[in-house]
This record gives structure tokens, C-alpha cells and sequence, in this order.
């Protein structure tokens, strides 16, 4: 896929998931920021993807906070010029049954995992409108289609971020670029190492290929909706669960 000398942007890019994403464009030549809340790791992964010919910058940056995102876009500019992808990976759970669940609860997940995106995506298509060029990839998840008794903050803002793909999709066609959603199943990392034993054996039953996912199943689903050669597919939910929602 030719993807070498974009640039992009990744957050949440410091384990899991979005390292994973971060680590696969970086090898396929893009040149990245990587953001997370936690500095010194988003310079530890930067450091360790950097090449002499792939630039890649580690930031700080709390998705949810406008004026840290527009810092880092910002930077972007100033170091790549353009933006040619943005994936809206970052994302966490604050999980609870309803009764007990804290209005505290609700708001920072709904805060970090949509309003992130809507913050990161009105910056993003200010340059790929521009340049008349541009991927955003959102990490949705298997929650927003099957609901997860104890999510139901994290479920609904996965959902949103659903609705908002398919309208960002359709404002933006005009400007040939794409908007599409991975929806990981049941990944292992550290958002579902928590889990006790017996859930995570229940779940694994209702996976028809009988395997949780790995990081790099989702990366290279990313990677695929980031490249030029998916230039046809907007709007679209890519579900990377091994069959356990079709
Ligand atoms: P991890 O908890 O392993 O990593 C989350 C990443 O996001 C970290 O880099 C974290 O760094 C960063 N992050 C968290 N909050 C913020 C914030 N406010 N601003 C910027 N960065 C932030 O999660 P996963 O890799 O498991 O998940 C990645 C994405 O995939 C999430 O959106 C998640 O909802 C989704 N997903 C995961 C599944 C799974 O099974 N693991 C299944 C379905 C979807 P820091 O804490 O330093 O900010």
C-alpha cells in the first residue's frame, strides 16, 4: 500500500491498540504524531519508530481538552504541513451497573471516547478539506452493535461515534476524503486484561473463531482504510471481532 510519506496523527498511540497502529504506518513510511496523555510514553514509542526516514513526535494531548488538541494539530502543521490521516483511537471505560453508575462516569467516557473524536476530526478536516485529500479512521467497538451489560457510557459512545462517521463521511465525500470505523471485538490489551477469568472464557465461546484478537489484526485493518487503495469505501463499519457479531 503507498503509503509512504503521508503523515498522520494517532491518539492513544502508546500501547495497545493504537501503538499497534502507530508501529504498522510508521513501517509503511508515515510520518506520525503520536498522542497520549502520558508524555513520556508517547516520546518512549516515538523514539522507538523514528527512522531516517519516517519522522515520528510524541505529544501530550487529552482528547477531550480543545485547546490541547488544536496545540497538536498545530504542531502537526508546522512539522508535516499537511495531514493526510487521523485515527481517533483513543478511549477508555469506566464500567458500572446503571443504577450505580456515576454521572462522573457517564461524562469522562463520553467526554474522552466521542467528544475526542468530534474535537480531533474538526481540526483534521480543516487541512484534508483543504488539500482535498484525507482518511479519518475511528476505533468504535463490538459494544456499540451488541450492547455489554456494565457499559452502558462506554456502548453509547462507541454507538455515537458510529453516527458520527457515516455524517462526516457523507459532508466531506465532496472533498475526497474518507470516514470509516473499525469496530474491534474482544482485543487483548490492557482495557481487557482487567477482566476476570471466567468472563473473558465466556466470551471466548461466542467467538466463532474460537481466539481473541490480537493488536495487529485491528492495526492492519487501520492501516487498509488509511491507504489510498480504499479510496471507494466510506461510511463504512469495518468489524475486526472473529465473527462473534456479523
Ligand atoms: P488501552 O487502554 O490499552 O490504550 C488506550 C490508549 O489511549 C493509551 O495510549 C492511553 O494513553 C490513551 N488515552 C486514554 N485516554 C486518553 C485521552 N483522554 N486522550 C488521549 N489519549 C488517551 O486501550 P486499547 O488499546 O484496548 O483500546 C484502544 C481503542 O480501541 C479504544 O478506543 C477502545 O475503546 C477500543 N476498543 C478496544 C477493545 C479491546 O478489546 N481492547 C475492543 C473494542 C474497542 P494515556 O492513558 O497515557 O492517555
Amino acid at each position: 500500500m503507498t503509503l509512504k510519506g503521508q503523515c498522520g496523527i494517532v491518539t492513544g498511540g502508546t500501547r495497545g491498540i493504537g501503538k499497534a497502529i502507530a508501529q504498522r504506518l510508521a513501517q509503511r513510511g508515515v510520518n506520525l504524531v503520536v498522542a497520549a496523555r502520558t508524555l513520556p510514553a508517547a516520546q518512549e514509542v516515538a523514539a522507538s519508530l523514528s527512522t531516517p526516514d519516517v519522522r515520528v513526535f510524541g505529544m501530550k494531548l487529552d482528547v477531550s481538552n480543545a485547546g490541547e488538541v488544536e496545540q497538536v494539530f498545530e504542531f502537526a502543521r508546522e512539522k508535516f504541513g499537511r495531514i493526510d490521516i487521523l485515527v481517533n483511537n483513543a478511549g477508555i471505560t469506566k464500567d458500572g451497573l446503571l443504577m450505580r453508575m456515576q454521572e462522573d462516569a457517564w461524562d469522562t467516557v463520553i467526554d474522552i471516547n466521542l467528544k475526542g473524536v468530534f474535537l480531533c476530526s474538526r481540526e483534521a478536516i480543516r487541512d484534508m478539506a483543504k488539500q482535498r485529500y484525507g482518511r479519518i479512521i475511528n476505533i468504535t467497538s463490538v459494544a456499540a452493535f451488541m450492547g455489554n451489560p456494565g457499559q452502558a457510557n462506554y456502548s453509547a459512545s462507541k454507538a455515537g461515534i458510529v453516527g458520527f462517521t457515516k455524517t462526516v463521511a457523507r459532508e466531506y465525500a465532496s472533498r475526497n476524503i474518507t470516514v470509516n470505523a473499525v469496530a474491534p471485538g474482544f482485543i487483548e490489551t490492557a482495557m481487557t486484561d482487567v477482566l476476570p477469568q471466567h468472563i473473558k472464557e465466556e466470551m471466548k465461546k461466542m467467538i466463532p473463531l474460537g481466539r481473541f484478537g490480537t493488536v495487529d489484526d485491528v492495526a492492519e485493518a487501520v492501516v487498509f482504510l488509511a491507504s489510498p487503495e480504499a479510496g471507494y469505501i466510506t461510511g463504512h463499519v469495518l468489524h475486526v471481532n472473529g465473527g462473534m457479531y456479523m
